[in-house]
């Protein structure tokens, strides 16, 4: 097993993984906040996380994932009130639309997706432990964390707190702070906000402190891993490790790693710009989740991402010609004379899952990993065209591309479902597709749009034919 080596923002240099308890690695991953559909910038981050945490399993270990929904804030609770609708309502079509778009990525599904809203009693727990402990204090019913406590703080993001005033004043929501530098813990309820009892009064919990509660609760006060994009370091990342340390008096987290942005054309991404796609608008373009999944993928995590419509069909391209592969090889005749596998292609087939391991373990190098799959797909096209392929080859060369595809996720086609915009489907895929959309036609009583169909069908030499148990075809 290759050792692991990985950046760990804690220092800011590349440091072994070595976990808490042997052979399992314990990570936390920061969320989404559902009070939209997560964008391509959001996926960038969920499936970075998931390359970690597929090369974790690939070395061997196992892996618990916790992965938080922030259900409840400003921007939930300000939707939710314009849709006239309980939090609950408003959320759970959010949520739904996540789990769906980690799955069309195929990005493994977290151990544990605990909702905020359902941890609020672990929350109070720890604001508790931390005003008792006298690293913070109420105020109109309120409660924030006491900064000019935390010695250590600035920490993670060399944050040089000295930088700001004192007794500024900021938000509205957040007067009542003895000092500007404090984060809210928990926030007394507003007239026509949702609220939990607390011992401070009604109110919610501040975003930092979910993270901190949820990530413990189902971790232990000390454990491995902690992700999330480079917007989290500060403040996010940096106010769990204040308020988690603070209450427990241990280390809170061994090892932190953060993913760059994405950004589109070389610009920010932004609703204004209009570039803020979701993964069903790229799908609607006629992209492939295969093709975006490996371009996500393709880029190291500590870089940015300039995701372009170029970049997308480079990705299609460099899947093609793994496909292609696998074409030529399926359709290659083996020199039943030999044995065993030829010596030189017996080394292609040891070289590339000792790459591959070698290049995940040093910090996710998907760049040499990604390298090594392509080395591979030259050196089996060659073997191919020279006719070396012995008995038994051609499994092999499927279980060496099945082997590193336990981290990749999309080499294989047909792990990826055809999509609806025809560029995947199979002529008789195609079919069924018109077929289909001629019942929905009839049954709306849309005769010329059936019969449209029905013609076009027939213009490729396809006749169909009605029947009680449902439209047959067959060709001409
Ligand atoms: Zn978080």
């Amino acid at each position: 097993m290759a050792d692991l080596v990985l950046f760990n923002t804690l220092g800011r240099k590349l440091t072994p993984f070595a976990p808490i308890e042997p052979g399992v690695a314990k990570m936390y991953t920061c969320g989404p906040t559902v009070y939209n559909d997560i964008h391509i910038g959001n996926l960038r981050t969920f499936a970075f996380e998931d390359l970690l945490r597929r090369t974790l399993r690939y070395l061997g270990y196992r892996v618990v994932q916790v992965m938080n929904v922030t259900d409840v804030d400003d921007k939930t609770i300000q939707g939710a009130h314009k849709a006239g609708v309980s939090l609950e309502e408003y959320t759970q079509p959010f949520i739904a639309s996540f789990l769906r778009d980690l799955d069309t990525l195929r990005i493994e599904r977290a151990e544990h997706f605990p909702r905020a809203t359902h941890c609020i009693p672990d929350m109070v727990a720890l604001i508790a432990r931390l005003v008792e402990r006298g690293y913070a204090y109420q105020s109109d019913g309120s409660v924030f964390f006491s900064i000019a406590r935390d010695a250590d703080y600035g920490r993670l993001s060399g944050f040089d707190l000295a930088q700001v005033r004192r007794g500024e004043r900021v938000a509205s929501d957040e007067y009542g702070k003895e000092d500007v530098r404090d984060f809210v813990l928990w926030k007394g309820v507003k007239p026509g906000e949702p609220a939990w009892e607390s011992p401070w009064g009604p109110g919610r919990p501040g975003w930092h402190v979910e993270c901190s509660a949820m990530s413990m609760k189902y971790l232990g006060e000390s454990f491995d891993l902690h992700c999330g994009g480079v917007d989290n370091i500060f403040p996010h990342h940096e106010n769990e490790i204040a308020q988690s340390e603070a209450a427990t008096g241990h280390p809170f987290v061994r090892t932190w790693v953060h993913g760059e942005h994405l950004i589109v054309d070389g610009q920010k991404m932004a609703k204004s710009l209009g570039n803020q796609y979701t993964l069903k608008d790229l799908v609607d373009r006629g992209t492939t989740p295969r093709a975006i999944r490996y371009l996500l993928l393709s880029v190291h995590y500590r870089q940015k991402l300039n995701f372009t419509f170029e970049s997308l069909d480079a990705a299609a391209g460099a899947l093609r010609r793994v496909d292609e592969m696998r074409f030529r090889v399926a359709h290659a005749p083996e020199d039943a004379t030999r044995t065993e596998t030829e010596a030189g292609f017996a080394e292609t087939l040891a070289k590339l899952p000792r790459d591959f391991a070698a290049a995940v373990a040093d910090d996710l190098n998907v760049a040499a990993a990604l390298a090594a799959v392509f080395v591979f797909v030259k050196e089996v096209n060659v073997a191919v065209e020279e006719g070396r392929l012995g008995p038994g080859d051609k499994d092999r060369i499927a279980a060496a591309l099945a082997d590193v595809d336990r981290v990749l996720g999309v080499l294989d086609p047909a792990a990826w479902p055809a999509t609806a915009t025809a560029a995947g489907d199979t002529e008789e895929e195609e079919i069924e597709r018109l077929i289909q959309e001629r019942k929905e036609a009839r049954q709306r009583r849309d005769f010329a749009a059936s019969d449209r169909i029905r013609d076009e069908l027939a213009g490729r030499g396809i006749v169909l034919e009605d029947t009680p148990q449902g439209t047959r075809w067959k060709r001409r």
